[in-house]
């Protein structure tokens, strides 16, 4: 059985651990970083990255994350999750993980867009996607390695760059797993590679 963490500190855990099972792999809460030796694969959930962050240190988590990512594992980052990954935050002098090489804005649709939906095309995923933003950042720049799966009005809202994966929405918050399913694949694969 492939088995997916999502980190468990803060935000939209449980809605993830959902998503996964109706995705076909099984769903683990994360809280302590020695759990991470028990996964194929990781989501960091939407939230309040500051507070992530906060309780990252708290817990004692930040190195043994990064390592997880530097093993060759998939880490897909949802909204504050995206903002974890990147390694350039506009406006902040330091960045959280760094193992996106990507730029983001946060809160990046503004007040009066503080939560919407849209329709998208996601690349290789599906060309009607129901995505739900809240407060969501966006992604400013990208590097060479990292390919974007997904726009909304000429923003970067979702993207990949080899086991990493992004989006600036909530893919766990509606009935549309396949956005999820297309990690689980990712993590499948890797798990295959890794083991030979
Ligand atoms: N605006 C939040 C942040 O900066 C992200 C919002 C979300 O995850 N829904 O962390």
């Amino acid at each position: 059985m492939t088995i997916i963490g999502v980190l468990g500190l803060q935000g939209a855990v449980r809605e993830h651990i959902r998503s996964v099972e109706a995705s076909g792999a099984e769903g683990i809460i994360i809280k302590r970083k020695e759990q991470l030796d028990e996964i194929d694969g990781l989501i960091l959930p939407g939230g309040e990255s500051t507070t992530m962050r906060r309780l990252i240190d708290k817990y004692d988590f930040l190195d043994a994350l990064k390592q997880f990512g530097q093993s060759g594992k998939p880490i897909f980052g949802t909204c504050a999750g995206l903002i974890l990954l990147a390694n350039e935050i506009v406006g902040q002098d330091h960045a959280h993980l760094e193992l996106m090489d990507m730029k983001v804005q946060r809160n990046a649709f503004g007040r009066q867009k503080e939560s919407f939906e849209a329709k998208l095309e996601v690349k290789g995923v599906a060309d009607d996607f129901e995505a739900v933003f809240i407060r969501a950042p966006y992604v400013v720049e990208v590097g060479t390695d990292v390919e974007v799966l997904a726009t909304f009005n000429d923003a970067i809202v979702a993207a990949k760059q080899g086991h990493y994966l992004c989006s600036a929405f909530h893919p766990e918050l509606t009935d549309d797993h396949r956005l999820t399913a297309y990690f689980v694949e990712m993590v499948k694969t890797s798990k295959k590679e890794l083991a030979s």
